[in-house]
């Protein structure tokens, strides 16, 4: 992975990738669609289109499904994707639940669960993973799509790139767990990927949500902790050994809080929603009359982002300062960041993500305030369409895209 020899074979390569997810992607968004109407709508020539269908016919992922009824010139045959090419599984392992889906070769979502896990141990949590996949991939069987095509698991942690396993999760407590390699044994034919969770998520945005059609995506998560990812031209941004974007580590304030990752100050010590909880309960242990502390009876654990919002909606002034101080330090990171990548669109997601009302106003203004204008004005901001679904969404994308450059490539 970490040699690319810049051959012509190499670019040629590269280019037919690209071209195949352009076709793919028009093909998923606009089917029934005919080989002229692709040609005209992803810019690629004519024969170029014919060919990638040709083969992609051949590998009975896309079919013709009959004439267009054109009103002018010739009817033309249009071509839709396959959905019984068989059935793809994303999985999410997150802190406290774990989330199944299965899809279709059109990428539509045939069943989907979520249950939680909070206080499990390692062992049963990775048990029940498994045992959620096998009834997903029973109900694709079901269903007519014999094929388990692949299955991607986002995790919220470092994944070693080549092996497949988990080095270090701070806010799971897991460290050096070889995923890959269990879910080999339980699936031992099936192509299967283990990512970053905000590594997929953001491939979720790009290819089936908020980020479509944009170069350089800024993807930011923020759940139990702060992930994030960048896509470039369609592919995830990794680092040398895949560990990059890990963006909720940035030291923000020197001698800030501890972070589970051994560091103090780092940015998901500011900006996630346990920052945003410790931030209304020091307030009222500090004597501010808050209804949240009624709400929750004095127990903190209680406290949920729903009914910070619901406090704040109510102008409960210590919902009202603690999101706006949650706003501000996200502001400062994004600013940072878009200053540091130039990206056209900057994509929030998770949790924290349900308050936007409240700090997509604050985070604009410190972006305006902070980036370089140039950048600034580059950057869109937006929600995630996916939300919680983000992860599930890029598992499925990551297997769907990868399904078809190997199958096609190998021809
Ligand atoms: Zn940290």
């Amino acid at each position: 992975m970490s040699e690319r020899s810049p051959t012509r074979t190499g670019d040629q390569a590269l280019v037919r990738e690209i071209n195949l997810s352009l076709i793919m992607n028009h093909l998923r968004e606009h089917a029934p669609i005919s080989r002229a109407a692709l040609a005209e709508m992803t810019g690629l020539n004519k024969s170029t289109v014919s060919s990638i269908v040709r083969e992609l016919i051949e590998g009975r992922f896309v079919y013709e499904i009959g004439l267009s009824s054109a009103s002018i010139g010739r009817p033309s045959t249009l071509l839709k994707l396959n959905p019984s090419a068989g059935h793809i599984i994303g999985v999410e392992i997150d802190v406290d639940s774990i989330s199944v889906a299965c899809a279709n070769f059109a990428a539509e979502v045939i069943c989907q669960h979520k249950e939680s896990t909070g206080g499990w141990s390692q062992a049963d949590v990775m048990a029940r993973a498994l045992a959620l996949m096998t009834d997903a991939a029973q109900t694709g069987q079901r269903r007519g799509l014999n094929h388990l095509l692949g299955l991607a698991l986002g995790v919220p942690g470092l994944v070693d790139q080549v092996t497949g396993m988990l080095l270090f999760a701070p806010n799971l407590g897991w460290e050096n767990v070889p995923l890959r390699d269990i879910l080999r044994r339980h699936f031992p034919d099936t192509p299967i990927f283990v990512d970053n969770e905000a590594n997929l998520a953001a491939l979720g945005e790009y290819f089936y949500g908020a980020a479509r059609g944009y170069d350089t995506v800024l993807y930011i998560s923020a759940g139990t902790g702060l992930g994030g990812a960048i896509v470039n031209q369609g592919h995830l941004f990794k680092g040398k050994l895949g560990y990059a974007s890990e963006f909720g580590h940035m030291t923000l304030e020197a001698d800030g809080e501890p972070c589970n990752c051994g560091n103090r100050g780092c940015w998901e010590t500011l900006v996630s929603p346990p920052a945003l909880f410790r931030r209304i309960r020091r307030a009222v242990e500090w004597g501010e009359s808050s209804v949240l502390a009624e709400w929750v009876e004095r127990d903190w654990s209680r406290l949920t982002i729903p009914m910070v919002l619901e406090a704040a909606r109510r102008s409960d002034d210590a919902a009202r300062t603690a999101l706006e101080q949650v706003g501000h330090y996200l502001g400062i990171g994004i600013a940072s960041l878009v200053n540091a990548l130039n990206p056209d669109l900057v994509v929030l997601g998770g949790m924290l993500s349900l308050a936007s009302d409240f700090l997509l106003p604050v985070v604009e203004e410190e972006l305006r305030r902070r980036a370089l204008r140039w950048n600034a004005d580059a950057a869109r901001v937006v929600l995630a369409r996916h939300g919680a679904d983000a992860c599930l969404m890029g598992g499925i994308a990551v297997v769907h895209q990868s399904i078809l450059t190997q199958s096609v490539a190998a021809r």
